[in-house]
């Protein structure tokens, strides 16, 4: 390795160690994610590249007790790719078998890894039924979230129980979580080193739960799971190839209830998500 790219490297792990995460894995050639979601039935035509840190080969260190991915690599890939060296690749699993949610939430324990921890009051892990057929992914929690513990409990909290109701669904049915699980200072939009920090655990949860459908509310939702860049109004209700599921984006209903007008957006998208459900 010569001495620019040792420097360089050596930058990359002493940010990332700052971040509580120390083991870090090649990724497989050719392995791919849903970050080059497609839409389905539609030619590919948006960039879906995740920005990632420069191409670098790293040799694997034992699985880190802080870096939460330890999914088999038997396992349906959820992830979404980076393309040499992600903080999303998977090391070898200490367990056998899939995870199960209580573990994913033991693993992140009281966690620190990023500078959301300080402001918050409650880790909003997640919650609903572990074998949920869609899975609902929002932003962060709010104050009400943040207070509770529990994923959209406060005023869009209320819209997304009635969106689900409108179109037959039970919030228990489905599961709901955020693409980061501590409150970002006033409801500020999630910063790339939390999500980086944060996300790990959502792949999981989502690994674990094994939905058929993945919705994503709002653009940050978009960005992370699916790696699309483009605004939320443009891309929402189309659905998209997600590993072995779909994934559908719709606008976050915090967004509804700045813009009540666009309710019926919304409303269009649970519908699709009813129709979708409806075929086995
Ligand atoms: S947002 Fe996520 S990574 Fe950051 S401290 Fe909270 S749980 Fe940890």
């Amino acid at each position: 390795m010569d001495e620019a790219t040792r420097k360089e490297l050596t930058a990359w792990l002493e940010f990332y160690e700052e971040l509580g995460i120390e083991g870090f894995y090649r990724r497989k050639p050719g392995t791919a994610g849903p970050a080059q979601a497609t839409p389905v039935g539609v030619e590919p035509r948006i960039s879906a590249a995740p920005q990632a840190p420069p191409a670098v080969t790293v040799t694997a260190k034992p699985t880190s007790p802080d870096f939460g991915v330890r999914t088999p690599d038997t396992r349906r890939d959820l992830r979404p790719p980076a393309p040499t060296f992600s903080l999303f690749e998977a090391a070898p699993a200490p367990r056998s078998g899939p995870e199960t949610l209580e573990q994913i939430r033991e693993d992140l324990g009281d966690c620190r890894r990023c500078k959301l921890a300080p402001g918050r009051k409650t880790i909003v892990f997640g919650e609903g039924n572990p074998h949920a057929e869609v899975v609902f992914i929002g932003e962060g929690p709010g104050a009400d979230e943040d207070e509770q513990g529990l994923p959209f409990v406060g005023r869009a909290g209320k819209l997304l129980n009635r969106m689900m109701e409108a179109v037959g669904l039970k919030r228990e049915d489905v599961y709901i979580c955020n693409v980061v699980k501590c409150r970002p200072p006033g409801n500020r939009t999630p910063e790339k080193d939390e999500v980086d920090a944060c996300s790990p655990f959502l792949y999981r949860q989502i690994e674990s739960i094994k939905p058929r459908l993945v919705c994503c509310l709002g653009a940050p939702a978009v960005r992370t799971v699916l790696g699309i860049k483009e605004g939320i109004t443009k891309i929402r209700g189309q659905f998209y190839n997600f590993g072995a599921a779909k994934a559908l984006a719709t606008v976050h209903p915090a967004y509804v209830l700045r813009n009540p007008r666009e309710e019926k957006i919304l409303h269009e998208d649970f519908e699709k998500i009813r129709d979708f459900l409806k075929n086995p």
